[in-house]
């Protein structure tokens, strides 16, 4: 006999019911709430204690030369909301998420490799990235490798401390009206004549009129519940942070085989290894040995820093090799936010404020993500 469900039996209701407190889902909650929406966000633990707990927390839109299109024009502006959405975040939750503008320098060893990219980058970003040539390059970052024949810099390229991140869209959310329900466990999504009812989780029974699934890697199991396939697998990263006692580093470098990414207090984060199919979190000294040889062949004084801590964590990739931001067909009222991979800090403001305006009705091609859509994976 199945259990059942009621609205006088529920223990909340909300227009918006958001499973997932990580990156992604906390800023759909903050976007929801901002459009007026009743939201309520569910995370089993606290929030950014998923994958976005791993993060480095660098939005390197341009840095990351996307060859898809549409997902290169959506992580531009996603970026480019962060001085604006940071503000407004660190004034409604109080927590500072240790935003750095510096910008990111990409360095090469190979003449032929770096010019071929350098024109790739002109053509492309046109505006506000620069060749820095080996003299400037020595002026701007002392004691970077000596073989170094020149970068390129992207001035607007940005970073910050993703659980902060995540504790500040939550806070915010809650400042404007949502409920974050910290510790509870999505268990069941209850679907009645083709639209979404309301969510089982083990604290009781909420209602709603729109779930949207956010839970990173653990969505495919949720989504399966409602019939829709969407492959998701794990891509290991591990990382570790050491102290640069002296010359700390300004800008975050962005190499083809390493970043090194300055944080507060003289750390310096080094990442991140990528073992596609790792389904666990443990540090190898394999992973440890490579990043420390790589950071330390770009930026020799790594070798006297002191170590720090490490760690790892597991990127949501998916097979489609592209996120799914949108409506789950062939149902009213379900929604997913999933698959951001390696960059899910980076595209969560657009990703929140695109699942905002669907949520109150806007289309996937006003908005510029149905290449996100159900129809396009
Ligand atoms: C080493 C490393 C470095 C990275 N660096 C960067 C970077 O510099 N920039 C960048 O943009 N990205 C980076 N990433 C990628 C980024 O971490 C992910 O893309 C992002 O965290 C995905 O966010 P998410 O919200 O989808 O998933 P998660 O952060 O995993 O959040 C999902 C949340 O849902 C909760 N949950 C799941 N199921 C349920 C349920 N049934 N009920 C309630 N709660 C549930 C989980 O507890 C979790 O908190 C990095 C990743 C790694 C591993």
């Amino acid at each position: 006999m199945p259990e059942i469900h009621t609205k006088a039996s529920a223990i909340g209701h909300a227009e918006c019911l958001v499973i997932g407190g990580g990156v992604i889902g906390s800023s759909i909650a903050y976007h929801a709430a901002r459009e007026g929406h009743n939201t309520i966000m569910l995370e089993r633990l606290l929030p950014g204690e998923g994958a976005s707990k791993a993060a480095v927390g660098m939005l390197a839109a341009e840095s990351e030369e996307f060859t898809d299109p549409e997902l290169a024009r959506f992580a531009r502006t996603s970026r480019d909301a962060f001085p604006e959405l940071v503000r407004e975040l660190e004034r409604l939750s109080g927590v500072s998420v240790e935003f750095r503008t510096e910008g990111f320098v990409t360095p090469f060893r190979s003449e032929t490799e770096g010019h071929e990219r350098w024109k790739a980058a002109r053509t492309q970003e046109n505006d506000h990235a620069e060749w820095w040539d080996a003299r400037e390059l020595a002026r701007r970052i002392p004691g970077l490798d000596r073989q170094t024949i020149g970068a390129i810099y992207r001035s607007k390229e940005t970073q910050l401390a993703p659980v902060q991140l995540c504790r500040a869209y939550a806070g915010a959310a809650a400042v404007l009206g949502a409920s974050i329900w910290s510790g509870t466990h999505a268990k069941q999504l209850v679907v009645q004549n083709g639209r979404i009812r309301g969510v089982v989780t083990d604290k009781g029974f909420f209602t709603c009129n729109q779930v949207i699934i956010a839970g990173g890697l653990d969505s495919m199991q949720l989504l399966e519940q409602v019939g829709f396939h969407y492959p998701l697998y794990p891509v290991k990263g591990e990382a570790i942070a050491v102290s640069l006692k002296e010359h700390p580093l300004e800008y975050t470098i962005y190499a083809d085989d390493i970043y090194l990414v300055p944080k507060q207090n003289n750390e310096l984060w080094i990442g991140a290894t990528s073992l596609p199919h790792h389904d666990n979190d443990e540090v190898t000294i394999a992973g440890l040995t490579g990043l420390l040889a790589r950071a330390s062949a770009w930026l020799p004084r790594v070798r006297e820093a002191s170590f720090i801590r490490t760690w790892a964590g597991l990127r949501p990739q998916a097979a489609a090799e592209r996120p799914f931001i949108g409506a789950v067909p062939g149902l009213e009222g379900v929604y997913a936010a999933v698959g951001h991979y390696r960059n899910g800090v980076l595209l969560s403001d657009a990703t929140g404020r695109a699942m905002a305006a669907l949520l109150a009705g806007a289309g996937a091609v006003e908005l510029g993500i149905s290449g996100f859509s159900a129809e396009c994976l």
